[in-house]
């Protein structure tokens, strides 16, 4: 009968040089065998799988060989190298920490650490999972690995090396092993399955390396189970997919198009497909996560390199990320993050996904309105003096009907008759006295004349205006207008107006909040009261302005302002049950009706 050796022990690397994925480790270990300078205790640190036991015995096999060859590799024919391939050499000593991580375990191998080999040069001792060692057994051991004999070799090997004491680290020569790329596993895979007969799929290959995560071990055992499954020795893509209960990458694509396109729709339909599969919406949602990712490394030539995909989900990749743009990419890795983080604290687990995909169905479309309120804001921005303007008083001048509208073009035409050529003014000039068609009239004439204002100099301005709102030009004086006194009120009104004419030019909030606190006249100068630095620098940015119009509107030459910090009340924290209820009572005083209304009281 046909015996099955599992592959993960049939193709165990027996060299250095065919251990995959770990040759800085391989390299070093050679030169340190080749140049004698081989370091007596050694640390090898790495996730599970990735070979370091394998290094071990290959390093305790080709130090002991017998005609070790120019390479650094073991003859594999010596009389030591045959009992290691046996399992059979009394050179080695294994012990696996995880079970025996007693002192009694410890002082057994360091009973046998006193008696030199009886053939070969060296004892090597494995300590797997080092980390698990009790803390005795870990004092136990010390001494040895402080002064071991000279044929004695130690390797320990963990994955957990933040667990590892620093007295055993410093003790030790480290070495960190690699997670195997998922590209090296592929091509190890594809070497077994030509010996092994295997019509292998190179992507049901590639799939189970990136399913392995990095560790050989795994992968090895996985091609193990779907060779098993497979019929007539054929490794199909689907196969492996089905076999190993992996979701098909193709359906993130989908999704992903589905929600750049802001179809809901269209991505819950996919949803549904995958979780009917039997797939976990967690899961689903990672990888989710990871698709996103994979996406967001493409943008940048720099980092197309972080991504760990097959050459043919390379391509497909790239193309997605063309279409989907950055700031969406980066919404929908917060949006999906936060979905992971909730998923499971989440009742109703499936409605949770569904939501965030709504969220993110959504998403195109709220970046573009992002994006037009921005390009809008900037344009109103610029557009800003001008438009006050028009709101000031030229409405009401170019609402009534004809016969005051051709008269004000008239008069303007002639009172900005010397204002430089300019071409705004040129069409209303055209059309002076005539009684232009009343439809067409006021839309044409109110553009003109607001243009044609804000070219003019605000004194003009003002006297022609006389009585209406003042100009939003804040420094500007209105020459005719009589200043009026200097007292609170009148301080407070021009304060108020002053501070909506911010407001409409979108200021900052810090400088609304400035601009809503209270005023206080002392004399010439304006007191106001504020919490931090921050709104003290905008009272200050703002200073100028602020003063000009408002000498512009009082009698008060020698105004001035005076913006200071308040010392902070002391901000203690509410610490008793009392304190607690106060504190949101406060913030919310129906809490004092809720606990009298139900007769509650406060538990000291
Ligand atoms: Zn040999």
């Amino acid at each position: 009968m046909d015996h099955f050796v599992v592959s993960a022990r049939k193709y165990r690397p027996v060299t250095f040089d065919s251990v995959v994925g770990q040759s800085h480790i391989t390299t070093t270990l050679k030169n340190a065998i080749r140049t004698n300078h081989l370091a007596q205790a050694f640390l090898f640190c790495g996730p599970r799988g990735v070979g370091k036991t394998t290094c071990a015995r290959i390093l305790a096999k080709t130090i002991n060989c017998q005609n070790l060859g120019d390479d650094v590799e073991a003859c594999g024919e010596c009389e030591s190298c045959v009992s290691f391939q046996n399992n059979a050499s009394f050179n080695i000593h294994e012990l696996d920490a995880a079970s025996n991580n007693s002192v009694e375990d410890i002082r057994n191998l360091i009973d046998q650490v006193r008696y030199p080999p009886q053939t070969g040069k060296y004892k090597i001792y494995i300590i797997d999972e080092v980390h698990m060692l009790s803390q005795a057994a870990f004092n136990a051991f010390l001494k040895t690995l402080e002064e071991p004999p000279s044929y004695a070799i130690f390797i320990l090997a963990t994955t957990e090396k933040h667990k590892i004491l620093p007295t055993i680290l410093s003790r030790c020569q480290i070495f960190d092993f690699n997670r195997i790329q998922s590209k090296d596993i592929a091509r190890h895979l594809a070497d077994i399955a030509k010996k092994e007969g295997i019509n292998a799929e190179h992507e049901a290959l590639e799939l189970i390396g990136q399913k392995a995560d990095g560790g050989l071990r795994d992968a090895l055992s996985m091609f193990d189970l779907n060779v098993t499954f497979s019929t007539n020795n054929h490794l199909t893509y689907a196969a492996v997919l089905e076999n190993l209960h992996i979701l098909d990458y193709d359906y993130y694509f989908k999704i992903t198009d589905a929600l750049t396109a802001g179809s809901i729709a269209r991505s819950l339909v996919l949803f549904d497909e995958i979780l009917r599969k039997g797939f976990d919406g967690h899961l689903f949602v990672i990888g989710l996560l990871e698709h996103f990712r994979n996406l967001l490394v493409c943008k940048d030539p720099a980092t197309v390199t972080l991504l760990q995909v097959s050459e043919s989900a390379e391509r497909k990749y790239l193309e997605q990320s063309l279409m989907a743009d950055l700031s969406f990419l980066l919404s929908a890795l917060s949006i999906t993050g936060q979905c992971d983080i909730n998923y499971k604290s989440a009742k109703n687990q499936r409605l949770h996904v569904e939501l965030c995909l709504m969220k993110l169905a959504n998403l195109p479309q709220v970046l573009q309105l992002h994006s037009l309120a921005a390009v809008d804001e900037t344009a109103k921005k610029k557009v800003e003096p001008q438009q006050s303007l028009n709101n000031a008083a030229p409405p009401s001048q170019a609402a009534p009907p004809q016969p005051a509208a051709p008269a004000n073009g008239q008069s303007n035409g002639s009172a900005y008759a010397n204002t430089p050529s300019q071409p705004v003014a040129a069409p209303q000039q055209a059309t002076p006295q005539q009684s232009a068609p009343q439809q067409a009239a006021p839309s044409r004439l109110k553009s003109t004349v607001s243009l044609t204002q804000s070219l003019t100099p605000p004194a003009q301005q003002t006297t022609k205006q006389s009585n209406t709102e003042p100009s939003v030009d804040y420094a500007a004086v209105p020459n005719g207008a009589k200043r009026e006194e200097l007292t609170l009120a009148n301080l407070q009104r021009f304060w108020y107006e002053f501070s909506q004419k911010r407001l409409q030019a979108g200021n900052s909030t810090t400088e609304q909040i400035t601009l809503n606190r209270e005023i206080q006249l002392n004399g010439t100068t304006i007191e106001i009261a504020l919490d931090n630095d921050h709104q003290q620098d905008a009272v200050m940015n703002m200073r100028y302005e602020l003063l000009g119009f408002l000498k512009a509107r009082m009698d008060a030459p020698k105004l001035d302002i005076n913006p200071r910090v308040a010392p902070q009340e002391v901000n203690r924290l509410p610490y008793t049950p009392a304190e607690k209820f106060n504190f949101l009572a406060e913030k919310n005083p129906y809490l004092l009706e809720l606990k009298q209304a139900l007769g509650l009281d406060v538990d000291f």
